[in-house]
């Protein structure tokens, strides 16, 4: 691990790409809001939301961690695609986890802006006015989208010596990344605790084993395809 190269060059192109990505984001993210607003009405509407809203997080809190055990543990950083986009940052992350903390707002964020960007384009384009059924699941997706475009932010400031009160208050209320609860990923062997937007996933994840049960899978269908170790 420590031969883990550092992360790819970071070209002004791809900072321009950022920059469209977090720009069309909070676009995106306003025009749902106002039309997630403008279909409130009854209070079961607003029962609704809150359960999109949670339902959206946990989501998010999966995939985060998914996507990062995908990174950490499968293939290497030759893998096509997906070696330099998740194998390399993630491994490189466990070399130095504080590089993290010295990205800014748009290096830590522009990439989750980029994927979720045209997943916000098509709810813009589909999303109904009216409560139902397809609204609800707009919704989740939406605010999936919005803790997935949230996780670096979270996971940089669960890396950071002194974060600002507020979010000091937030990691200690457990509504967002604990550093203390981080930490448990970063100790060795560093084989759980992979969800990084809350982690309210984790004990679960861990508890039964799926990480692990993804991995004989793998191995039974792709010898040699984990990471050795
Ligand atoms: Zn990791
Ligand atoms: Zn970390």
């Amino acid at each position: 691990m420590t031969n883990t190269a550092p992360a790819s060059p970071y070209g002004l192109g791809h900072r321009v790409l950022e920059i469209v990505g977090i720009t069309f984001v909070f676009v995106a993210l306003t025009f749902i809001g106002f039309r997630i607003a403008g279909a409130m009405g009854r209070t079961r509407d607003l029962i609704g939301l809150g359960a999109a809203t949670l339902i959206g997080y946990l989501v998010a809190d999966f995939l985060s961690g998914f996507v990062h055990w995908a990174g950490d543990t499968v293939g290497d950083e030759t893998t096509p695609v997906f070696g330099p986009n998740f194998v390399r940052p993630f491994r490189y992350h466990h070399v130095d986890p504080k590089d993290i903390t010295r990205h800014d707002f748009i290096e830590t964020n522009g990439n989750n802006c980029i994927v979720v960007s045209p997943i916000l384009g098509f709810l813009m384009l589909t999303m109904p006015k009216t409560t139902g059924a397809y609204f609800y699941c707009t919704v989740v997706v939406a605010f999936t989208s919005w803790f997935v475009f949230c996780t670096n932010q979270f996971h940089k400031w669960a890396h950071e010596d002194h974060p600002a009160g507020w979010i000091r208050a937030l990691q200690r209320m457990g509504l967002i990344l604990s550093p203390e609860h981080h930490a448990t990923h970063h100790a060795s062997p560093q084989n759980k605790s992979y969800c990084i937007t809350v982690g309210w996933m984790n004990p679960l994840l861990d508890r039964i084993g799926f990480f692990r049960a993804l991995e004989a899978v793998i191995s039974r269908v792709s010898p040699g395809a984990l990471r050795p170790g």
